[in-house]
């Protein structure tokens, strides 16, 4: 069995009645991060941690999550550094640069090979040290959740779940080919298949609920489960809670 820094979440996430207890994980895993990188212990000062974020930088979604957050000067010594090495690559990058050859009426659109520029850009604006830890923990997650499938109680306990959201669904089908146990596999995709087919129905009922009491007729209607239909149904197709207020560091 896994340690149990990686057991107790996961059962916890199972039985949270979220939409998608990956999402639960996952959401856990990202405060955990932001406040591991930015609150009090004020990580970012660590010489080694600051290494990690000046190598690899962060992603937008992630900036604006650092920003809500609310530590202005841990992120702004945080960029500090990180302009250093980025001004030195950039700079390489420029000096190194061929001028693309002239464009030919002929030529076919990608005949051309890509610059090290273009991917040195797009390298550095696709990478984020808080997307890599979350990946990095949620990889073990899992992991958990497969090796746990051979626990009955656990079983059941997945069967009674709301299922998943797209996101994590994919990259269950992903992770599922290498890691479910051999005994469990029809156990696995029957019940998963079930619980994606059950609860997007489910949520497909609870929005077209909400639509309906739109209509004057159901005006004093009990609005049932759609009250948050919408933001549930975000979820569920995207993996991401919409009605989550910004996160933020608490009073000091
Ligand atoms: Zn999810
Ligand atoms: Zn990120």
């Amino acid at each position: 069995m896994q340690e149990k820094i990686y057991t107790i979440p996961v059962n916890e996430a199972f039985q949270s009645g979220d939409e998608c207890p990956f999402c639960h994980l996952e959401r856990e895993v990202e405060q955990r991060i932001i406040k591991y990188t930015l609150g009090p212990g004020a990580s970012y000062m660590e010489p080694e941690v600051r290494l990690a974020t000046d190598k690899e930088g962060f992603c937008g979604a992630h900036f604006k999550k650092m920003y809500d957050f609310g530590n202005s000067l841990g992120s702004a010594l945080i960029m500090q550094t990180y302009f250093v090495s980025m001004f030195e690559e950039m700079t390489r990058e420029m000096d190194n640069f061929q001028l693309p050859g002239k464009r030919s009426l002929f030529a076919k659109k990608n005949d051309q090979e890509e610059s090290s520029l273009v991917r040195w850009v797009r390298e550095k604006q696709s990478s984020c040290y808080i997307c890599n830890k979350i990946e990095y923990n949620m990889e073990r997650y899992y992991s958990t959740f497969f090796a746990l499938t051979k626990d009955e109680e656990f079983r059941s306990r997945v069967e009674g779940t709301k299922g998943f959201c797209m996101r994590h669904f994919l990259r269950l089908m992903e992770v599922a080919k290498d890691k479910v146990p051999n005994d469990q596999r029809e156990w696995f995709y029957t019940t998963v298949f079930r619980l994606m087919r059950e609860n997007m129905a489910r949520v497909k009922g609870d929005l077209d609920w909400f639509i309906e009491k739109f209509d004057y007729r159901n005006a004093s209607a009990d609005w049932k489960n759609s009250r948050d239909a919408v933001s549930r149904t975000m979820q569920k197709l995207q993996g991401i809670y919409p009605a989550d207020p910004p996160y933020k560091s608490e009073p000091r």
